[in-house]
């Protein structure tokens, strides 16, 4: 098992700002959560460095502005390359800070490349439109264009569960839309951010088109929330963090990738050889701490023994252990904190008659994957986000019923829906009231070139790089009199 070769990171892990590394005297050490290994230490932002980081991103967002659309694709395509070229050194620095199995690190990597490419697309294809003036009475003899022009610094926000793509998705169509970036990485999961900086040097991205700017966020976040200086931001994390997000932002631009409790409805006709293990890799996978982790499943009551049957054998039957093991299925939450909420949230829903069918024992850190059935829908473990490795059952028998209920909440990501029946899936996807609707998978499915984000208070404005570059930019009309 390699689980003593940490990384081979320096004592102290510098920020990057203006492409270069900066040293600041306050320090935060980072370890392994599975076993509190100690990974690295980190410098993280004071204000004189915050102030140099907006001052570099002003430059490079005028160098950025200042390159053609080609020459944004080539500096995201030779990122990619590179990152292909580290992707194990990657994978592994992922697993170490996040206690990601290093199996899904991978997987992380992998889709950081393809949301570099994706977002070097989005570059190449970036357009505005002729605009049929004289299609009104006001426009006789008169051209309209449109052009998308970049918005200047982009603040990037990013939470601890996917410290790589969930960057990529920001970084990627602000690169391409022409502005630079001040990335504010998960105080727990700074050091990915941190050597991915050193790639864009490495492909050539201007002065102060990407800078890293590490710690706490009520400090460093709500600085840069507030600096007008900075046109936009762009923020992945938790509903409290974005409402308050929102509140400072003012009339700056602001996109919010959010929280769900997303669920999973499976009617009598699905296939199950196909669903319960994607059901079981889908709830569990990171222990749960992904934004679209299965955490309720709506079964309709023909086929609920066989599904709780298999599902319930699929979770005992992964193996947990130490993130940079090759074969752990299943590692760590982000810290004891998080993993002693969710205990509690399970022993709240024990309280209440919840019945449990698997796990439901907390070691550390980690979580065992957990089965509950008979939860009442009302109890945070199944009408709040989880956000751990926690599973709540439920039966209908009029699919009509299960829809009313997965809308009732306030969240809104994306929802998964099993059925062979085209007229059902079609149905009912027009019903359910979230940002995605997947149809035959679990609600986890994400390709990243895809449109993502959630409706109600899961999100404002969507990813994928096709999309959020549309956000990043701005949209002016060109008309003129002929
Ligand atoms: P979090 O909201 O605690 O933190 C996210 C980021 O915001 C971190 O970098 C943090 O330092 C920063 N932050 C905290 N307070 C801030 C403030 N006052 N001002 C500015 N920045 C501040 O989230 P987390 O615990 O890191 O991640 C888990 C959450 O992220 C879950 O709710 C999950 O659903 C959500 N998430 C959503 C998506 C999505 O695409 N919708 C993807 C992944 C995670």
């Amino acid at each position: 098992m390699a689980t003593s070769t940490v990384m081979e990171l320096k004592e102290e892990v510098p920020l990057w700002i203006g492409d270069q590394p900066v040293i600041t005297s306050t320090t935060r050490t980072i370890s392994i959560p599975y076993d509190g290994t100690p990974v690295a230490t980190v410098c993280e932002a004071d204000e004189s460095a915050l102030e140099r980081a907006v001052a570099a991103a002003e430059e490079g967002a005028k160098a950025m502005a200042a390159l053609t659309l080609y020459e944004r694709a080539e500096i995201l395509d030779r990122m990619r390359a590179l990152l292909a070229r580290d992707a194990e050194e990657f994978a592994r620095l992922i697993a170490s800070e996040s206690g990601k199995p290093i199996r899904e690190a991978r997987t992380e990597v992998d889709r950081g490349q393809q949301t570099l490419l994706a977002s070097a697309d989005a570059a190449r294809g970036l357009h505005g439109e002729v605009v049929p003036m004289d299609a009104g009475p006001a426009g006789k003899g008169r051209w309209g264009i449109t052009v998308r022009e970049p918005l200047g610094i982009v603040a990037a926000i990013t939470p601890f569960n996917f410290p790589l793509n969930l960057g990529l998705h920001k970084i990627g169509p602000a690169l391409a839309a022409g502005n630079s970036v001040i990335h504010k990485p998960s105080e727990n999961t700074p050091l990915t951010a941190l050597r991915f900086a050193s790639l864009t040097h490495e492909a050539g991205l201007p002065r102060g088109a990407y800078n890293v700017v590490t710690g706490d966020g009520e400090k460093v976040g709500d600085w840069l929330v507030r600096n007008d200086r900075l046109a936009m931001i762009t923020f992945t994390g938790s509903i409290p963090v974005g409402e308050q997000i929102r509140a400072h932002a003012g009339l700056r631009r602001v996109t919010l990738e959010l929280g769900n409790n997303s669920s999973l409805i499976v009617e009598p006709d699905a296939d199950l050889d196909f669903i319960v293990p994607r059901a079981v890799t889908g709830s569990f996978a990171h222990s749960g701490q992904v934004c679209v982790s299965v955490q309720n499943i709506y079964l309709h009551e023909v086929i609920a023994g066989e599904f709780i049957r298999r599902f319930v054998e699929g979770a005992r039957a992964l193996k947990i252990g130490h993130p940079l093991d090759d074969s752990t299925e299943v590692s760590s939450m982000i810290d004891v904190d998080q993993a002693r909420r969710v205990e509690q949230w399970i022993n709240e829903a024990r309280g209440a008659g919840a019945r449990v069918l698997a796990g439901g024992v907390r070691r550390g850190a980690t979580i065992e994957p957990t089965v509950l059935d008979d939860v009442l829908p009302h109890l945070p473990i199944s009408c709040q986000e989880a956000f751990g490795p926690v599973v709540s059952l439920h039966r209908y028998t009029h699919l009509e019923d299960a829809i009313e209920r997965v809308n009732s909440g306030n969240y809104g990501l994306q929802v998964g829906l099993c059925t062979q029946n085209l007229q059902t899936a079609f149905r009912a996807a027009r019903a359910l009231h979230y940002g995605g609707v997947i149809v035959n998978d679990v609600p986890a499915y994400r390709a990243d070139h895809m449109p993502y984000g959630g409706a109600r208070h899961s999100g404002i404005g969507r990813e994928g790089p096709r999309y959020a570059i549309e956000e990043m930019t701005e949209l002016k009309l060109i008309c003129w009199r002929a």
